[in-house]
């Protein structure tokens, strides 16, 4: 670290001092880093430091990073790397922080390719991290904090949304399920669920606060409760939240839905809501029962093909979306014929597709990577190729409906909103419509896959 004299940084009255530190905060990864950043950004405003408008005019840099696949990883590493040596260079006095999953993974690593870093903090340390970094700034002290396993008493509590209409609010973290491909519970440790009581006073100050729309997270929603040996409270959280928003137009979605934990209650909570939304995402992986078991993934695709059909047999117009992985270790041709076969069989309206990266510590990390790249990359394609077709069917038969749209996105002229079921509509003339607002809309021939409407008033 930087040891010259400092203004900004030199000890003293705390409060003055800290005032003029900024912070920025860079997410690579998932909603619930997102999260996790929107509550560091809470907390370090509490101890006195303001957001800077951009990363580059930030005296504290924080990048909260994301390890579920290599080549991600590696591109963060880079990005950090490159910011780090440009920053210190701006502005030699800075902080740069570096948290999150790879953080645990990968410290040495990461402190071997960027000598830059002045704090590097794992994902246990969530608790202590604003405390470090103030005491990194006051002291010009260079910090590693790694601990191997969560704080049990630790209690998240505030938010810095960014965006002013959705929010996001974790309602688990960790995850119990060692899928054999993931990292995530080896960053994040076993499943700790968000006691009810908070996520009431969270929600009805959302509530409050006139945001539009909740996005519960957690890596498998499904399981809410079970760390305390309740296996249906996902559903009576829902049940609750809706008799908490009675009364307030606000729309409720929740991510991510394990296949083998979704159930009938579930779905019908959602069937009869008003506020929650018929979206599920729920991710088949693959789609072959020897892959689907080597995966450790705890179905079958039968029992997979049986939860869509429940999610579309009860709720009309439900949608469903989906995540899949293609050359796992031992994935023949066959086994991916079978992902197809699912793929079209199940009609998903959403799809995130990735090529299987092993993970260090995982279970299938033992297995050989045996699939070569040109053939994974094959795969994807192919299956990209299906999805989009797929999707493509299904543009026409939208024509002609109307939808209720909350606008959420202007990019210069084009505005654009999603329905309940998480369909993003754009709209055809420019409109001087408020982000936030609610909308019905006429759904007109959609063009290069996006789906186009007009505002019916
Ligand atoms: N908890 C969620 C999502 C976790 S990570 C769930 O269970 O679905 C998001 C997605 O990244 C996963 O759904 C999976 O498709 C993908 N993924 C995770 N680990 C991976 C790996 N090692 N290689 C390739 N894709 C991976
Ligand atoms: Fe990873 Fe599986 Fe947990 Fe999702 S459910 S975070 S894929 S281990």
């Amino acid at each position: 670290m930087n040891s010259k004299v400092n203004d900004k940084r030199k000890p003293g009255f705390l409060a003055p001092e800290v005032a003029l530190a900024t912070f920025g905060v860079r997410t690579f990864g998932c909603q619930m880093n997102k999260s996790r950043s929107e509550h560091l950004a809470y907390r370090l405003r509490e101890l006195g430091f303001s957001q800077a408008e951009k990363l580059e005019n930030a005296d504290v840099v924080i990048f909260n990073t994301c390890a579920v696949r290599e080549h991600a990883a590696q591109r963060a590493m880079g990005i950090i790397g490159q910011f780090a040596r440009e920053h210190k260079e701006r502005n030699p006095h800075s902080l740069l922080v570096v948290c999150g999953c790879l953080g645990q993974l990968q410290r040495e690593k990461l402190l071997e390719k960027c000598k830059e870093i002045d704090v590097l903090a794992g994902t246990h340390n969530w608790e202590d991290l604003p405390f470090l970094i103030q005491r990194a700034w006051w002291e010009k002290e260079k910090i590693v904090a790694f601990r191997e396993t969560p704080p049990s008493l630790y209690e998240e509590k505030g938010y810095w949304h960014s965006n002013r209409i959705s929010a996001y609010l974790p309602i688990t973290f960790g995850c119990d399920n060692f899928c054999s491909y993931c990292v995530v519970p080896y960053t994040t440790g076993r499943q700790r669920s968000k006691p009810v009581e908070i996520i009431e006073e969270e929600v009805k100050n959302l509530a409050d606060n006139g945001f539009r729309e909740i996005t519960l997270l957690g890596q498998n929603v499904n399981s809410y409760g079970r760390d305390w040996g309740r296996e249906e409270a996902f559903e009576d959280l829902l049940s609750d939240i809706e008799k908490w928003l009675r009364g307030k137009k606000i729309w409720l979605r929740f991510l991510t839905s394990h296949p083998r934990d979704l159930r009938r209650g579930i779905v019908e909570v959602v069937k009869y809501s008003d506020c929650i939304c018929p979206y599920f995402h729920l991710p088949l992986q693959a789609g072959s029962n020897k892959i689907l078991h080597l995966m450790n993934r705890g179905y079958t695709r039968e029992n997979y093909l049986d939860k869509v059909n429940l999610i579309r047999q009860s709720i009309s117009g439900a949608r469903v979306g989906t995540d899949i992985i293609v050359g796992f270790p031992g994935e023949t041709d066959s086994d991916f014929q079978e992902t197809l076969e699912v793929v079209k069989e199940a009609q998903f309206d959403v799809a995130y597709t990735y090529i299987y990266s092993p993970r260090p510590g995982t279970g299938a990390s033992l297995l050989k990577d045996d699939i070569p790249l040109e053939v994974k990359k094959e795969r994807l394609h192919i299956l990209n190729d299906i999805l989009r077709g797929i999707y493509q069917k299904k543009l026409p038969r939208l024509e002609g409906k109307i939808v209720e749209v909350l606008i959420d996105q202007k990019e210069g002229d084009l505005v654009s909103g999603r329905t309940a079921n998480n369909l993003r509509v754009y709209l055809r003339e420019a409109h001087a419509l408020e982000i936030g607002e609610w909308v019905e809309v006429l759904l007109t021939p959609g063009e290069e896959n996006k789906v186009y409407g007009s505002v019916e008033r």
